[in-house]
């Protein structure tokens, strides 16, 4: 099922050891970000680098679908509000990230959200795991229970700032483990079950700056 949401947010440092690796400190409370609906790109579509920048890095994570109009829900409620995944890739112009101070361009270029189709999930938020392959060789992998803040308190911080619509897709944060990307690569995020099964995935080969 293909997603369009309304908004899709992003949260920033959600992983100790993708946060050192970067040289910043683990937040004390969730770092949200907007990415526009207009960076969405599909499945087999090409990132486009932009000129603009020169340094793209993939980030691999685990997006959640919203399924029930969402204000200021508690953080046990958050399950009711929630009805999928799907694999999404936080595509990050990592040196305009450091430039600008704030993330609206380095995250907001068009095909900078590649997102894998929506698959029903209701179950244990702790036991999905994000991979993130280039070029076929694994660069990212971690259960979701290794985030700072867990999916069901995401959804009830973000949804005491915003409501939540249905088709809103919120994007975890990425493990360790992102680098740069080159025209040629092929890179691919696959959300997975306790059991190794693929619930989502999304490939997408590099292009050259148009
Ligand atoms: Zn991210």
């Amino acid at each position: 099922m293909t997603v369009r949401p309304s908004k899709i947010i992003g949260v920033g440092r959600n992983y100790a050891a993708h946060a050192a690796e970067l040289g910043n400190e683990v937040p004390t409370s969730p770092i949200i970000f907007l990415k526009p609906p207009s960076s969405l790109l599909a499945d087999g579509a090409p990132i486009v680098l932009p000129s603009e920048s020169q340094r793209v890095e993939f980030e691999g994570e685990i997006g959640i679908v919203i399924g029930a109009r969402a204000r200021r829900v508690s953080e046990r409620d958050a399950a009711h509000v929630v009805r999928g995944v799907v694999a999404f890739n936080d595509v990050t112009a990592r040196d305009l990230q450091k430039a600008d101070g704030q993330w609206a361009r380095a995250k907001g270029f068009d095909t900078f959200g590649p997102m894998g189709a929506e698959q029903a999930y209701v179950g244990d938020w702790g036991a999905l795991s994000v991979v993130t392959r280039v070029n076929g060789v694994e660069r990212q992998r971690a259960r979701a229970d290794l985030m700072v803040f867990s999916i069901p308190r995401l959804v009830a911080f973000i949804s005491s700032v915003m409501t939540l619509e249905p088709g809103d897709v919120i994007a975890t944060g990425t493990p360790s483990g992102t680098a740069a990307l080159s025209p040629g690569d092929v890179v691919e995020v696959t959300i997975e079950g306790t059991d190794g099964r693929a619930l989502s995935r999304v490939g997408n080969p590099v292009a050259a700056p148009e």
